[in-house]
């Protein structure tokens, strides 16, 4: 239920999956009716929805359009073809992907649109059948089909280059040594013209940071970059041999008496071995439950059940007393009860609606240390055995309720583990695990503890203050929607679930629960598909409403519920900011903006550049459009730098004459020639940077070992900057003539660091601050270089967590250090519950500087899970000859890549309005 965050994750801030994929804002809904605004008679469902980024729509409901046959998927192929003005479908792209039957007769026949022969990732279209035979008719229709795709077909980057980035996209060292990438194919990724990649399943070998993790990564397969990478929610893929249950013996059922976790007796179904013996294996329904007790082990054991693991056992009927202890008593009544429930209430045949086994793993650990969580696996429920204040994890019935729901919605709608879909899939897993809890306990809705989630986990303390989420929270996407990134908490899935559930217990308080029920698992099982927003969420429901046959008064209710908690058309647009949007909905990866003299620079994907990245160019002041500057040459052009004449910029990709490569570029920002400054084959070419015409960036040569800073003066050839054996160069700043980077090298165990300033004119080293606590054991991070005001700025970090960063700055001659912000106690943000103690040592993210003032980015407290906003940086600034920080912005979600123009002015990437804009403020906003 709650995920742990301990890789940090890919360097991908887009919040929104749709912006990531360059999908665009939802358009509004192009609903044919009569002109007049909404009225009270006005129909809650809409007749036709307009889809982001393509011509198909999103959703068409009221119909009653024959389609007859006695093979729906054909039938609903046919429909399709017979009507391409209205849904644009190409009939010849639509791979048919299964077709579900609901206990009332409906048919949802589910298509996977391909391009070429290859799947689009998460596009489906869904076609609603009703009637038999000659008298077949579509009821509704709908989902995503991408019809503006004109991408590649064929890979031009080697398969082992690909694996190589993806493992690569892995931002932590230690995550990244002995990992393995699983390669699934070529997908194309949806958004204007489609990117091709090839999609891999990251999973490493070092427990410490990959215990049941996994990262999808999509790596461009036209230009070698990673498209789109995102923690997966199951890391074990469905179907992966399930071990263990082969080597059963043969069982026969029988009932015994087991403890619950209280040590109360609870009558149990078990299965009888031939030796007499018994074990938790439940053979009275259809779908086998079977319950094992790990024992203490490590989660990791049980990535695949181990050949020695054995369901809970008993000499006799009666179980003794650990089955309870360890959870497994709970474990094995609460599976049966959300299959119970799924099945009497739903008519759902169990997780995969086809009677497949229910296996869950109770009272493991993690790392030798006790564990405080649940989670779905993919194909099995693991229970932390609990400690301290908290119970097994299997006590809670809406717990497993909640994980078992995520094994549905893999089954069923398969939402995507990012943003805006991921918290759709949490908020199912928080309704439906609610109301298997609630209503197997007979517990009304009406009751003050209906609406809490975990609840029953606390051995100490009230109910409400263990909760881990509670329904009836009443927060809206206006006031409370978190933009967060997808490494902090999948981009906000636990952030911004309660939002979505919030309204769906609404609808379940005021209308009937069971019709509730109905409604959100018919929207779930028969509208929803993996890209789906919040938006589409909403429309999902309404149009299972209107096939279940609810009334225009019911209808009302739902929309409501979802108007209640912002849900509706265009919510983005109406979250409150304080800064000035300068482009918006950027896919943001390796996006790092620049800034100088009012004139900006920026990467992103989508926006009709042929999908890969490429560098956008604007003013602070005025409102002409941002100019593409990068040439469509199909690379992917990235990391660019301005000094508010040029832009300089590195572009990746197979060059003209076909070898892959790197290649640094430059070009007026007034427009011209784009110049070549340097080309490198078997080369990583970054940390772009201009001054004066000067351009600067860091080489390093996989085929020489060769790296470093390289200079390339106007008019001059290109000087590679030799530094000392064994020194490394890194985080670049270019100023007025001069270089700065990191230096570091080893002594002993310890890494020495040293901010250093390079002379081009001198040609020399004229700086050097060495960072050297010899006493140190863990060492310290020195970086975020800036020359301004005739200073070096720059920020270290003791690796010892309980020491804070420092800001200092030194002179340009290596003349004397003074610190610019001591190491003292964080601030707090000010944004209520949220906010920090104020008593944690700094952690600054990122500094940038003026001739006047220097803004950093700083969390409120270490990301310890990604479950916070105080998790997500915040901007602050001070006046470069020292003082009070005071926030840069009072927007509330992440703020991140600040970089300094004119005086106080900054520009940053926001993701408050849940999606990532860039964007601008003249000066601090003060106290928030
Ligand atoms: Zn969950």
């Amino acid at each position: 239920m709650h995920h742990r965050s301990r890789t940090p994750g890919p360097k991908l801030l887009g919040v929104a999956i749709a912006a990531v994929l360059g999908l665009g804002v939802a358009v509004p809904p192009a609903f044919a009716g009569p002109a007049a605004g909404p009225s009270a008679d006005a129909d809650p469902v809409p007749g036709l929805v307009a889809g982001s980024d393509t011509a198909a729509p999103q959703l068409v409901t009221g119909l009653a359009e024959a389609a007859p046959g006695d093979n729906p998927a054909e039938a609903a192929r046919a429909y399709l073809a017979a009507h391409q003005d209205r849904y644009r479908v190409d009939p010849a792209q639509l791979a048919e992907a299964g077709v579900e039957r609901a206990t009332d007769g409906r048919r949802t026949v589910r298509f996977e649109q391909r391009h070429g022969g290859i799947p689009v990732f998460g596009a489906r279209y869904l076609v609603h059948l009703v009637g038999e035979g000659a008298g077949q008719r579509v009821e509704s229709a709908g989902g995503k089909y991408f019809t503006g795709l004109t991408a590649p077909t064929v890979q031009s980057v080697p398969d082992e280059a690909l694996r190589r980035l993806a493992i690569g996209a892995v931002q932590d060292q230690a995550a990244r040594a002995g990992a393995a990438a699983e390669d699934h194919g070529l997908v194309v990724l949806p958004g204007g013209a489609g990117r091709l990649a090839r999609h891999f399943t990251v999973r490493g070998s070092d427990p410490a940071v990959w215990a049941a993790k996994a990262q999808e990564v999509f790596v461009d397969a036209a230009v070698g970059e990673v498209a789109l990478s995102y923690e997966v929610r199951a890391p074990y893929p469905v179907g992966a041999p399930a071990a263990a249950a082969a080597a059963a013996p043969a069982v026969e059922p029988a009932t015994g008496t087991a403890p619950d976790a209280l040590g109360r007796p609870a009558r149990v179904n078990i299965g009888r071995l031939p030796d007499g013996t018994y074990q938790l294996v439940d053979l009275t329904r259809p779908a086998t439950v079977t319950t094992y007790d790990a024992a203490g082990r490590d989660e990791l054991d049980f990535r695949t059940l181990p050949a020695d693991a054995l369901p809970a056992a008993s000499a006799t009927t009666d179980f003794p007393a650990a089955t309870g202890t360890s959870g497994a008593t709970d474990a094995h009544l609460n599976a049966a009860a959300v299959y119970d429930f799924y099945r009497d209430r739903l008519g759902r045949d169990g997780i995969d609606g086809k009677a497949g086994p229910i296996t869950s793993v109770v009272n493991v650990t993690s790392f030798g240390e006790p564990m405080n969580n649940a989670y779905w696996d993919g194909q099995k429920m693991i229970y932390g055995g609990g400690s301290g204040k908290y119970r097994p994890f299997s006590v809670a019935r809406d717990v497993a309720g909640h994980e078992m729901t995520h094994g549905v919605v893999e089954h069923t709608a398969e939402l995507v583990n990012l943003g805006q879909s991921g918290a759709l899939d949490e908020a199912l897993a928080d309704y439906f695990g609610n109301a298997i809890e609630v209503t197997s306990r007979g517990i009304p809705m009406t009751d003050p503890r209906a609406a809490l989630l975990g609840e029953d986990l606390c051995r100490t303390g009230t109910p409400e203050a263990c909760a881990g989420r509670r329904l009836d929270d009443r927060r809206t996407t206006v006031a409370d929607y978190v933009g967060a990134p997808a490494g902090v908490d999948s981009g906000g899935v636990h952030l911004n679930s309660t939002i979505v559930s919030g309204a769906l217990w609404d609808i379940r308080r005021t209308l009937d629960p069971l019709l509730a029920d109905r409604l959100v698992y018919r929207a779930l099982a028969e509208y929803l598909t993996p890209l789906d927003d919040f938006v589409d969420a909403r429309n999902a429901v309404l149009a299972a409403g209107r096939a279940l046959g609810l009334d225009r008064a019911q209808l009302r209710t739902v929309a409501g519920a979802f108007d209640a908690h912002g849900i509706k058309d265009g919510w983005q647009r109406r979250i409150g900011v304080d800064s000035r949007p300068l482009m918006r909905e950027l896919s943001t990866e390796s996006a790092a903006p620049d800034v100088a003299a009012g004139r900006w620079v920026v990467a992103t994907a989508g926006k009709g550049a042929k999908g890969s990245m490429a560098v956008y160019a604007g003013a602070v002041a005025g409102s002409a459009e941002p100019a593409r500057l990068s040439p469509e040459d199909g690379r992917s052009h990235g990391w660019p730098a301005t000094d508010g004449t040029t832009a300089a910029w590195a572009a990746m990709g197979p060059g003209a004459d076909g070898t892959w490569g790197m290649e640094v570029l430059a070009r007026p920002l007034a427009g011209g020639p784009v110049r070549s400054v340097h080309r490198g084959v078997n080369q990583f070419l970054g940390d772009v940077r201009v001054s004066g015409g000067d351009v600067a960036f860091l080489l390093s040569d996989h085929t020489t070992g060769r790296s470093g800073p390289v200079i390339s003066r106007a008019g001059a050839p290109e000087v590679p900057i030799a530094l000392p054996e064994g020194h490394e160069a890194a985080g670049l700043a270019l100023h007025d003539g001069l270089l700065a980077w990191t230096e570091s090298w080893q002594v002993g165990e310890r890494t020495v660091s040293a901010p250093t300033v390079y002379s081009l004119a001198a040609g020399k080293v004229v700086a050097q601050y060495v960072v050297d606590d010899a006493n140190a054991t863990a060492g310290t991070a020195v970086g975020s270089l800036r020359m301004a005001g005739g200073r070096l700025l720059w920020v270290e970090t003791p690796f010892d967590r309980t020491k804070g960063s420092t800001i200092r700055s030194g002179a340009l001659d290596g003349s004397g250090v003074t610190d610019l912000l001591p190491a003292g106690p964080r601030p707090g943000t000010g944004t209520g519950t949220d906010s920090g103690t104020g008593t944690e040592p700094r952690r600054i993210a990122g500094l940038t500087a003026s001739d006047r003032a220097v803004t950093f980015a700083e969390a409120d407290r270490q990301v310890t899970g990604g479950t916070k906003n105080a998790d997500l940086p915040k901007l602050w600034q001070l006046p470069l000859t020292g003082g009070t920080p005071e926030r840069m912005s009072c927007n509330r979600g992440g703020q991140y890549l600040p970089v300094a123009d004119r005086g106080t002015r900054v520009v940053w990437l926001d993701a408050t309005a849940g999606r990532t804009d860039l964007v601008v403020r003249e000066r601090a906003a003060g106290t928030c």
